[in-house]
């Protein structure tokens, strides 16, 4: 596995490809903080090893000159759209009686934004989202409402719950144990964030949610500032992992507000996660859980941490499309 140092390394980093960091702030104490991952657009970066197929695509939509949005949308889509995928669109895990049920966010470097959330039936939850934004003067949708909407614009239904999936999701119901995990194989949201050559920022975040969820639970994904925040003059960030846990700090408006306030988008993932460990780490429930944060400012600033070691990112940049192994807050 490619080591965040390597990358960087590979990249040459430290010579041409680092931009100088921009005079942003009249206050200096602020303007030393801004550090470190510059990079030039086109910028894609996304959350685990799923993450790099979505990023060839995201990049492919990037490199024809098209925008941030599109590029998104389509990037995720490619998850969203594998059977073999138990985590996000059609393939992921079912709640606990057996439904898949997705959510979904997308927000344009304007900062309008568009959701749905626990939708049945339709493979592409991130584009259903983008015509909710669009289409619509709402921010979410949710359940049969969604699903109505998403029917009358077009959408096919489609059964998500494959035969594999059913297959497991029976075998867990005969024990009926809810143990959310961590970090296990394949399980996990899709956030990806763009940077386009205008420096047009969007971010896209699509799941099928913890598997085996009580029927009727939504995560962070589709809500906005939890799963996904962006606001084009400053940076964009999106979450994965407890998405209770973002839900209750509103992890991803803090990150960029951080970022606005002069912190680097590394820094500002690191708080938020400490925001959560501080929080909450004396709460059983909650202290073994992971979360894993990524952002990427206006200026081309990324940044990625987590809880627990494990959390991976794809991280598309100067022709190279890489998973990396993220920093994290407890070294276990
Ligand atoms: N954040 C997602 C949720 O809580 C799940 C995940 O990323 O694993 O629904």
């Amino acid at each position: 596995m490619a080591t965040r140092r390597k990358f960087l390394h590979n990249l040459g980093l430290g010579s041409a490809a680092l931009l100088t960091a921009p005079k942003l702030f009249a206050n200096q104490e602020i303007e030393k903080r801004i550090i470190k991952n510059q990079f030039l657009p086109p910028i894609v970066i996304s959350t685990w090893s799923h993450g790099i197929p979505a990023n060839t695509e995201a990049i492919r939509v990037l490199k024809k000159g098209d925008s941030a949005l599109n590029a998104v949308e389509k990037g995720v889509r490619v998850v969203e759209a594998d059977p073999d995928n138990h985590s996000v669109g059609i393939g992921g895990f079912p709640d606990a009686s057996g439904h898949v049920t997705l959510d979904a966010s997308i927000m344009d470097h304007k900062g309008q934004a568009g959701a749905v959330c626990y939708l049945e039936d339709i493979v592409h939850p991130i584009s259903v989202a983008r015509k909710v934004m669009e289409e619509t003067p709402h921010v979410m949708l949710s359940g049969v409402g969604a699903l109505e909407f998403a029917i009358k614009q077009g959408f096919d239904r489609q059964k998500l719950l494959t035969p594999k999936m059913e297959k497991i999701w029976c075998k867990w119901a005969e024990t009926a144990e809810y143990k959310p995990e961590v970090n296990f194989e394949n399980h996990d949201t899709i956030g990806l964030l763009a940077l386009d050559k205008k420096k047009h920022l969007a971010g896209a975040c699509t799941t099928s949610g913890m598997a085996y969820k009580l029927p009727g639970r939504v995560g962070d994904s589709p809500i906005i500032g939890a799963g996904l925040f962006v606001d084009g003059e400053v940076g964009a960030a999106t979450a994965t992992g407890m998405g209770e846990l973002m839900m209750k700090t509103v992890g991803s408006f803090l990150i960029v507000e951080l970022i606005r306030n002069g912190y680097s988008a590394q820094e500002a993932c690191e708080i938020a996660i400490k925001r959560i460990w501080d929080r909450y780490s004396d709460d059983q429930d909650s202290k073994y859980f992971q979360v894993g944060y990524l952002a990427l400012s206006k200026d081309g600033d990324i940044g990625a941490y987590a809880i627990l070691p494990g959390f991976q990112y794809a991280l598309a940049v100067n022709g190279e499309n890489i998973l990396v192994d993220s920093d994290c807050l407890i070294k276990e």
